[in-house]
């Protein structure tokens, strides 16, 4: 009934936990949601924007904490992982 829109996380759909705001849009999330949406895809996800960096922790205007993105997002430590072929299946032709 009385739901507020902007009170929940898009991402988790879910109360802040440690609410965060993606920078140039100021959208608003949970730190841990968007931190992790961010290092697979650095865009946000209602704007779809380019996320230029996140802050969070806010307490005053000039006291805040920012992790900044960059172009091909957070780049986790652990590298691409490609899940899936099979260099070793057989080929089989000659069967028409
Ligand atoms: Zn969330
Ligand atoms: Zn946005």
């Amino acid at each position: 009934m009385a739901t507020e829109p902007g009170n929940r996380c898009p991402i988790c759909l879910d109360s802040w936990d440690d609410a965060a705001y993606v920078m140039p849009c100021v959208h608003r999330f949970c730190y841990r949601c968007i931190l992790r949406w961010a290092e697979t895809k650095p865009e946000c996800p209602l704007c779809k924007r380019r996320v230029q960096s996140i802050v969070h922790s806010v307490r005053a205007d000039d006291d805040f904490e920012e992790v900044v993105i960059g172009p091909s997002g957070l780049a986790p430590a652990s590298a691409e992982k490609h899940v899936g072929g099979r260099p070793d299946m057989k080929t089989q032709s000659g069967s028409l």
